[in-house]
């Protein structure tokens, strides 16, 4: 069979440990024997990263910019332990949090549901995609203790040098904590297009939720903005596309979603995101089975798995003893990137190929051969355990077979 060829370069970030070590082998048993892979190679390993001062990081997304798509494996986000493991110049800044915020971008993640894994929540038969506001709110929030006898005010001065001022609360009878928040009017707004866009691709409905009947003015702010987009850009299209914009309160929200059957995308704020992502991955099964996109409001699009590098199977993997880890989120990650590929630049073989590779990746574990994460919780019979390339190999005998 001639290779697949492709016309525009993928973007290819390279990352740290076990997932590194994943990442070669996906490209040598699943890719390359299959397709002429063109991709501009950018390696977001940790030592690479600490050579260039970073810069790969921001070239990286330059590049993610310029042609559209970009694959990402799993990296190191510094910590004081890393310091003196990889001999750094300084605790770099997470890769992810660069990307994302040079795209501007909204994260998604999205569970991989197959057979013999049910979920905690039964009724949940179709995957539910969280979109996570990345700004703001809580994460950039200035906070005081302030002591007895306090009288403290929000204050607003304009760029014409008005004042505004608002009590927060006079703390006459005791000790107590303040906190400012914030958030802007076009990160909001980016993040409602991209969640519209990304609904359009997948032909879902979008769902959001804040408190605004008690936040009048902050939350109030993020249901208008959403409201307004929707209406004037995106009501048509959706229209056409046959799917829905929801917007609820987010206790009503909660509510629905443990009583949905899934299939839709859940766009929330940034806190709200952070804690019912962690409630949705785990209600699923599994992190190794979450994959994550990273899409801007002009539809630029970056997929990666939602766990990182698995260290502590690496360690294992250095001392020469057999690993298994779950290499489908990865595998997600390049197929996801290549249906994009081919689909920008009207490549059906190449579209076809991440849907065969899909299926044989979902087949390979529905046939009963899995790695250990999975054969700790699938309900399958005929289960077997395999070590981390045996998998892969599992997977390209099927794949063969489909091609
Ligand atoms: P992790 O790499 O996601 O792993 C945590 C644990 O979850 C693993 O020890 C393993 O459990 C299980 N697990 C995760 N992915 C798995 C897979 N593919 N197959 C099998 N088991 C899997 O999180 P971490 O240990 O907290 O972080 C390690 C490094 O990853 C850190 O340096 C962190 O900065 C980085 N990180 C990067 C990203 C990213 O690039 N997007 C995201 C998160 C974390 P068992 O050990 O019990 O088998
Ligand atoms: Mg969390």
């Amino acid at each position: 069979m001639a290779k697949i060829q492709m016309t525009t370069p993928l973007v290819e970030m390279d990352g740290d440990e076990m997932t590194r070590i994943i990442w070669k082998w996906i490209k040598e048993i699943l890719l390359e024997p299959y397709i002429d892979l063109k991709t501009e190679y950018y390696d977001l390993g940790l030592v690479k990263r600490n050579e260039t001062d970073d810069q790969i990081t921001i070239d990286s997304a330059e590049a993610t910019k310029k042609y559209g798509v970009a694959v990402k494996c799993a990296t190191i986000t510094p910590n004081a332990a890393r310091m003196p493991e990889y001999n750094l110049k300084q605790m770099w800044k997470s890769p992810n949090g660069t990307i994302r915020a040079a795209l501007d971008g909204t994260v998604f993640r999205t569970p991989i549901l197959v057979k013999g894994i049910t979920p905690y929540i039964p009724t949940w038969t179709k995957p539910i995609t969280i979109a996570r506001h990345a700004y703001g709110d809580v994460y950039k929030n200035v906070e005081m203790k302030v002591p007895q006898g306090s009288k403290t005010e929000l204050v607003c001065t304009d760029k014409d040098g008005n004042v505004t001022k608002e009590t927060i609360y006079d703390f006459a009878d005791s000790a107590g904590i303040i906190q400012g928040l914030h958030n802007k009017e076009n990160s909001i707004a980016s993040f409602a297009r991209a969640c519209f866009n990304y609904a359009l691709d997948l032909k879902q409905d979008v769902w959001f939720a804040t408190k605004d009947t008690i936040s009048k003015k902050y939350d109030h702010t993020f249901k208008d903005v959403f409201q307004e987009i929707f209406d004037s850009e995106y009501k048509d299209k959706f229209d056409e596309a046959g799917i829905e914009y929801f917007y609820t309160l987010i206790d009503d929200a909660v509510a629905r979603v443990i009583r949905s059957e899934g299939g839709y995308i859940w766009a929330c704020k940034k806190y709200d995101g952070d804690v019912m992502s962690d409630m949705v991955a785990t209600a699923y099964g599994s992190l190794a089975m979450m994959t994550s996109v990273l899409v801007s409001p002009e539809g630029i699009y970056e997929y990666e798995a939602a766990h990182g590098t698995v260290q502590r199977h690496y360690y294992k993997y250095l001392k020469g003893e057999e690993t298994s880890t779950n290499s489908v989120a990865t595998i997600f990650a390049w197929s996801g990137a290549l249906r994009k590929r081919g689909e920008l630049d009207k490549l059906d073989d190449l579209v076809r190929f991440a849907d065969c590779l899909e299926k044989a990746t979902i087949q390979t574990i529905e046939d009963g051969v899995m790695t250990g994460d999975m054969y700790l919780i699938s309900k399958l019979e005929n289960k077997k355990k395999v070590n981390t390339e045996e998998f892969l190999r599992e997977i390209n005998t099927r794949l063969a077979a489909m091609l």
